[in-house]
């Protein structure tokens, strides 16, 4: 093959097989707030579309991942249809809002858990392989929608997040210092994130720097 017929099979090649680069978001605690209960004290993530609060900032930096060529991409692990805190619809009508809250191309949810709880779904108790930290809602979107992994970037702020992101092989983002309040952040000398940052907003600066 000539140099330029060569030119032309590569460019053809490149061209029928466009891999897409997505930044994957967890939900709560990066593009949403954990929310306080003033009275108890505890703290608990949104059951319902309402209670869904951008995190200063959450949809301008949504807008420049996209404006950097990065598919927004939630992946969120949402136990509480399985556990019985809320029917499966209301997961849906959450995911609705967060479209219109949010410039994202696609929302992944794990409504399952191993365990469950009083009155959960029981086709929804299970060990699954979505439940972050399992890789399985990275690789499905992947798979779905011609994402490459390795020229992606997991955003989180679980360790979790991270072990799912590196699981899939993705480069991983961490926020807020790894402080989640809500999260187990075991083992935490295991996990090494590609970058520590304290907000989506430096998040997306690092990306915007070159992650690669
Ligand atoms: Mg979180
Ligand atoms: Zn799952």
């Amino acid at each position: 093959m000539g140099r330029a017929s060569f030119a032309r099979w590569m460019r053809a090649e490149t061209e029928s097989r466009p891999l897409r680069r997505a930044a994957f978001l967890d939900r709560d605690g990066v593009l949403v707030e954990i929310l306080r209960d003033a009275e108890l004290g505890v703290l608990y993530t949104a059951f319902h579309p309402d209670q869904l609060r951008p995190t200063p900032g959450a949809a301008d930096q949504v807008r420049r991942l996209r404006a950097l060529g990065y598919d927004c991409i939630v992946v969120t692990n949402q136990p509480g249809p399985a556990k019985g805190h809320f029917p499966l619809a209301q997961l849906d009508r959450m995911n609705a809002r967060m479209h219109q809250l949010f410039s994202l191309d696609a929302i992944y949810s794990c409504p399952h858990h191993p365990e469950g709880g009083p009155g959960g779904d029981p086709a929804l108790v299970m060990k699954c392989d979505c439940r972050k930290p399992a890789p399985g809602m990275l690789l499905r979107a992947a798979r779905e929608r011609g994402i490459d992994l390795s020229r992606s970037v997991m955003i989180g702020d679980s360790l979790d997040d991270v072990r799912s992101g590196r699981a899939a092989g993705a480069r991983t983002i961490l926020l807020n210092g790894g402080r989640c309040e809500l999260c187990p952040n075991r083992g935490a000398a295991q996990v090494a994130p590609d970058a520590t940052v304290a907000s989506l907003t430096e998040a997306v600066d690092v990306i915007a720097r070159g992650l690669e």
